[in-house]
Formats: C-alpha cells, sequence, structure tokens
C-alpha cells in the first residue's frame, strides 16, 4: 500500500472542519475578476445548516440561486429525512417485512449508490444500522450503553443485503420486520451535491457548498488560488485551531469524527459511527476526511473507512480515482498517495493534492 503515516503527539482526536475561504492568513497571488461579488447564505436542511458561498456580478443573481437552493433543499428533506412525516425514509421504514415502497428518483439514486458501497466495503458502510443505532439514544439528553442482549436481538435486523431495489418499478423494501433505514451516513452529501448543481446550473463558475463540514467546491477559488480546508485540533477545539489543511482546487471533502453525538464511559468514546459486524461504534478511527468528485461518495467513505480504520481503509481509497483520504486513528495520522505533506507550514499538517 502507498501511503505514508507519522506519529502525532497527541492521543485522542475529536475533529471539526472550518472552510477558510481565504481567511487563514494567506495571501491571494492573482485578483479575483472586478465584476464578481461574494455573497453568503445559510439554509438549515436535514437538521444541519448549510452555507452557500458564491461570486456572481449581483445581488439579484445571488438571491435567484438562494432561493432555489432554499427550495430544492427543502424538498430533498422532504423525501429523505428520517424525521419528516410523509418522506420516503419514513415510508420504508414503516413497510419493513410487508410490501415494497414506491420512492422518487432521489430516494431510489442513493439507495442504490449506498448498496454499491456496501458491497464494496463489504458492508462496512450499511443503510440499515438505524434499529443498533436506536439502543444508544444519541437522539435524547441521556445517550446510553444498550447491554449485550440488547445487542444480540437488535442486530440481526442490520444487513444491507436485506434492502431490495427494483428499478423498474422503482420501488425499496426491507424484507425482515423491524429493519429500518438511515441515510445519516450519505443524504447530507447527497444534498450538498444538489445544491452545488443548482449553482451550476444557473452559470454559477465560483462557489461552495458547506453541510456542516461536508463541503463541494465548484472549482478554485474566482482568484485562481485553492482553497484551503483546515481541520481542527481535536485536543483543542477552539476557534482556528487546526491539525491540518488541505489545499484543494474543487471537488469535495467531507469529514466524519468520532467526537459527534458521542458519550465517554469507561474512558471509552460510544459515538454514532456502528460497526455493522458488532453493532459497537467504531473503534477503527477518531476522525477520517475523504477527497472525492462529489460529496455524496465522500460521505459515503468517510463513514465507511471509519469502520475499516486506516490500512483497510487506504487500501480501498488507493483502489478508486480521484479519491484521497486522511485519517487520525490511533493516535496517527495516516493519508493516501495523492495527498502531498508540505514542510515548514508550522506545526500543522499542511497537504496539497497530487494532479492525476
Ligand atoms: P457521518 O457523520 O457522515 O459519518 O454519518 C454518521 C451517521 O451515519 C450516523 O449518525 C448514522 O445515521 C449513520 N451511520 C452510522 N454508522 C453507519 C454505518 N456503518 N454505515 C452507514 N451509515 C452509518
Ligand atoms: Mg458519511
Amino acid at each position: 500500500m502507498d501511503c505514508a503515516a507519522r506519529k502525532l503527539y497527541a492521543a485522542v482526536a475529536i475533529l471539526a472542519l472550518l472552510l477558510s475561504p481565504g481567511c487563514l492568513g494567506f495571501h491571494s497571488r492573482q485578483q479575483q475578476p472586478a465584476e464578481l461579488k461574494e455573497f453568503k447564505e445559510t439554509v438549515i436542511a436535514m437538521d444541519t445548516l448549510v452555507t452557500i458561498a458564491l461570486y456572481v456580478p449581483s445581488e439579484e443573481k445571488a438571491h435567484k440561486v438562494f432561493s432555489e437552493v432554499r427550495n430544492e433543499l427543502q424538498r430533498l428533506e422532504g423525501i429523505l429525512s428520517a424525521h419528516q412525516p410523509g418522506s420516503d425514509v419514513i415510508a420504508i421504514s414503516a413497510a419493513a417485512g410487508k410490501e415494497p415502497v414506491k420512492v422518487s428518483p432521489e430516494t431510489l439514486h442513493v439507495v442504490q449508490t449506498a448498496l454499491q458501497y456496501a458491497h464494496i466495503t463489504q458492508g462496512a458502510f450499511d443503510i440499515t444500522v438505524a434499529p443498533v443505532l436506536r439502543l444508544y439514544n444519541f437522539d435524547t439528553n441521556n445517550p446510553v450503553r444498550p447491554s449485550v442482549r440488547e445487542l444480540e436481538r437488535t442486530l440481526p435486523l442490520v444487513d444491507w443485503r436485506k434492502v431490495h431495489v427494483d428499478e423498474a418499478q422503482r420501488t425499496v423494501f426491507l424484507s425482515a420486520e423491524g429493519m429500518e433505514l438511515d441515510l445519516g451516513g450519505v443524504a447530507k452529501g447527497y444534498i450538498t451535491d444538489a445544491a452545488a448543481e443548482i449553482l451550476l446550473k444557473n452559470g454559477v463558475e465560483f462557489g461552495s457548498v458547506n453541510a456542516g463540514g461536508d463541503i463541494r467546491l465548484l472549482g478554485p477559488k474566482p482568484d485562481g488560488n485553492p482553497w484551503r480546508v483546515g481541520i481542527k485540533d481535536p485536543v483543542n477545539p477552539g476557534a482556528n485551531n487546526w491539525f491540518a489543511i488541505v489545499e484543494v482546487r474543487g471537488g469535495a471533502l467531507v469529514t466524519s469524527g468520532d467526537y459527534e453525538r458521542a458519550f465517554v464511559e469507561d474512558g471509552v468514546r460510544w459515538h454514532h459511527i456502528i460497526d455493522p459486524a458488532s453493532g459497537l461504534p467504531a473503534s477503527g478511527a477518531s476522525s477520517v476526511t475523504v477527497l472525492a468528485p462529489t460529496a455524496e461518495i465522500a460521505d459515503i467513505l468517510s463513514t465507511a473507512l471509519f469502520v475499516l480504520g486506516p490500512e483497510k481503509g487506504l487500501e480501498l481509497v488507493e483502489s478508486l480515482p480521484e479519491t484521497e483520504a486522511l485519517i487520525w486513528a490511533r493516535g496517527e495520522v495516516f493519508w493516501s498517495s495523492g495527498l502531498i505533506p508540505q514542510e515548514g507550514r508550522g506545526d500543522v499538517f499542511y497537504f496539497t493534492v497530487k494532479d492525476k
């Protein structure tokens, strides 16, 4: 495996992501076209703050694009949310073990993509983890450790092979009663891409979408410089404390971390990314950042690599085109061969992406 690894002194990683378009104290080498101005808007979708930044000539144009993005994200939330009554996800879970459910093309696409990656990751990514995840009560103020008996009883319901898709009929069927669909590991990435598509459709050449750390960039910054994405130092996660910065010229960058929806008991961090084989929180990594052409795939892979751990995870990433990963696991930092570490950038890891 062609990957590099380097010791870090810190033991535990809690990671957050900070998209820093030009606010990290680096100077632009070129000018952005004079006719373009930056506009920003934040929308709430899928329980996430989605910030859209775009560079267009007029406020009128920006408002038009923002309004279209807002409508589209609202529409997609109505289909993909696990909380909105009437969504495809709720209907599919309600009909588990009973009958196939006719779904929208978007749901069909997301489920098919998720199943494809369940296959590729040998089940590390599994959109049927919901019944096990529910045992932890992460959605309440009182998260708990489930008992071994509860886990043993519930684990048979977690099996992506029991998700049946009929493309011609456009249906999804969970074949065992009690199964539930959980698109939490992919939907945020999907809606990030959907927002980016609206920008592209409107002829926006420069812009970014950041859905709580799921980031999609339309290209480099308008002045031609790369975007610099900072990954916060988990040991000291105050503002502007990052352990790594990645220079990117487009595409998507998504991070999964064990600090979100988590609690610590007996020195163990119990968190929301589940190893489908055991029903326990995945212990393969503390944080995973994946770069890929789309946020949907980067989102899936960041969750999957968390379960797979750095060795198997990087082996997978090396086999996929235009895909890179940066992993913090067991107090070490690992990265794939297309990420090039730059020296002389102070205490932080600083990566550029190899041109392929
Ligand atoms: P992310 O923050 O993208 O890593 O997604 C985490 C979310 O994905 C969790 O809150 C669950 O809804 C879901 N999830 C947890 N474990 C898995 C898994 N092994 N495969 C697919 N989705 C998962
Ligand atoms: Mg994910």
